[in-house]
């Protein structure tokens, strides 16, 4: 291996204030050891609210990816042939670690992200959960044996780990995408090589510092940071990479389930989504406007859960809207570290011109601005802010009706019958998560079971929680996340024919 001390960066000053002192690990998790670029090549990571490069995190190559395939590699035995509750006492220790640095770790997240302090210090409980179920289901992780059809034989299905597990994660959830993959793999024996995204590697390279204090082995846990190809292609050259779990857009994940064909990868794709919001004429309005807020502009939209289109039935419509406009009039846009902020910046430039031409595009095409579709100043930041949405009377052909917006944009249709809205809801390439408002029993059942989605939420806008299994069908992705349907994602089936 070719592994160079770490390199001593110099972080900004009002940043080491921010976090209160922590030294910032910049460097890259390879076997145990801290190290950097074999060139000294590095990436800078900005503040989005501000555009202050807060540091410069090491930009690994492809000789670099196969070092820490290889540490990975070479830890995988051990780490498989230990107990599933030793494996579990290491990965609960590494939950309790990031929930003691709660605050230090959501500052860190705030600052290369951007999302509200509350919902950066929310989102390491969040990811903490997910590594405490795996801890814990990882010791149920239990085989079989079926009655054979001879006398003399038995017949034994054993779990076994994948492998070498190559984690691809998003900068929108920086802490959560990782651990809800990193909970089950590690609980079913795998390694694995993390690539944060090159937007938020911060939050991973903390969780990485904090891995090493709770005592998981060298090796076990390897976090790259670097430009994306080449660390991709080295991952996927590389037969001894036996499974990938990828979160981000569905165009990245349809390119990467191509290359992780060449050597036939294990897969888990968790992609993009375009969630409608329908509103029955017999809903709760006060929980269903509630709901729309939160389900709409947490992160500022920027979740893939979030929703993207609102169906409203027509006796209820009015009243929808013009709540919904009061509640999201409300919000408060700024510095997601100031007090009280409810929407912070988008994540970069080309996300507010994506938001930018939606509007346009949906003004133009007959949409009505009821709040918002602005741009706002903040004082003395970036130009990045854009002001919480409400456009009435969306049509099918508008971009916001189509295309992930990933921003504060609420665009509101009605409709009159279930019918008709469950087909405009079915009425998209993707089908990650959808959300419905009644209080008719049978309706709730009836439409739970037509809707095309992986995940629905029956009179809730807030489905994702360790326990459960997350994931879409159509081009939102294969295979599922949490819960004890994660543990298939990380564990091979093998079937011992055993002759007596
Ligand atoms: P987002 O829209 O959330 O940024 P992307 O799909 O663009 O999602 O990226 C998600 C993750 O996939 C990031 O970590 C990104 O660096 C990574 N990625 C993008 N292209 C490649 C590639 N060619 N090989 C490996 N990883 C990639």
């Amino acid at each position: 291996m070719r592994h160079r001390p770490p390199a001593l960066v110099d972080t900004h000053s009002s940043f080491r204030h921010l976090t209160k002192g922590h030294r910032l690990q910049t460097s890259s998790l390879i076997g145990g050891k801290w190290v950097g670029s074999a060139d000294g090549t590095t990436l800078a990571v900005t503040n989005p609210a501000t555009d202050e490069v807060i540091a410069r995190v090491q930009a690994l190559g492809a000789a670099e990816t196969r070092d820490a395939v290889d540490a990975a590699y070479r830890a995988g035995p051990r780490w498989a042939s230990t107990t599933a509750a030793e494996r579990g006492t290491l990965i609960a220790r590494l939950a309790t670690l990031m929930r003691r640095d709660v605050e230090r770790l959501a500052r860190l997240m705030t600052l290369e992200q951007g999302k509200p302090l509350a919902e950066a210090r929310g989102e390491i409980g969040y990811a903490a959960s997910f590594l405490d179920w795996a801890a814990e289901e990882g010791k149920r992780l239990k085989g079989e044996i079926i009655p054979a059809s001879a006398a003399d034989k038995r017949i034994l299905v054993l779990r076994q780990p994948v492998g070498v597990t190559a984690i691809i994660t998003p900068w929108n959830f920086p802490a959560a995408m990782i651990t809800r993959k990193l909970g089950p793999a590690l609980a079913a024996g795998c390694t694995v090589v993390i690539k944060p995204a090159e937007d938020t590697p911060l939050s991973a390279l903390a969780i990485g510092e904090l891995a090493c204090e709770a005592g998981i082995p060298d090796g076990v846990i390897n976090i790259i940071t670097g430009k994306a190809a080449p660390i991709g292609d080295a991952m996927f050259d590389d037969p001894r990479v036996r499974k990938l779990s990828f979160t981000g857009s569905t165009e990245v994940g349809r390119m990467l389930m191509g290359k992780a064909s060449k050597n036939l990868l294990r897969i888990s794709l968790e992609l993009g989504g375009h969630a409608p919001f329908i509103v029955f004429d017999d809903a709760d309005m006060d929980r269903a406007v509630d709901a729309a807020v939160a389900c709409k502009f947490r992160n500022a939209g920027q979740t893939c859960i979030c929703a993207n289109r609102f169906y409203v039935q027509a006796g209820v419509y009015d009243e929808f809207v013009s709540r919904f406009a009061v509640a999201i009039e409300g919000l408060r846009v700024g510095d997601g570290l100031s007090d009280g902020v409810q929407i912070g910046p988008l994540i970069n430039d080309a996300a507010m011109e994506k938001v930018e031409s939606h509007i346009q595009n949906a003004t133009s095409l007959g949409g009505r601005l009821v709040v918002g579709g602005k741009r706002v100043r903040v004082d003395g930041h970036a130009d990045r802010f854009y002001a919480p949405t409400l456009v009435a009377e969306m049509t099918p052909e508008m971009l916001v009706c189509r295309e992930e917006t990933f921003g504060p944009v609420a665009p509101v249709a009605k409709f009159n019958s279930e019918s008709e809205a469950i087909t405009r809801a079915n009425d998209s390439e993707f089908g990650l998560a959808a959300y419905f408002f009644t209080r008719d029993a049978s309706r709730l059942m009836r439409v739970a079971e037509s809707l095309e989605y992986g995940i629905v939420g029956a009179n809730d806008a807030a489905p994702s929680t360790a326990q459960a299994p997350f994931g879409g069908v159509k081009h939102s992705g294969l295979g599922r996340e949490g819960g004890s349907h994660a543990m298939d994602e990380y564990s091979e089936i093998k079937y011992v024919s055993w002759r007596l």
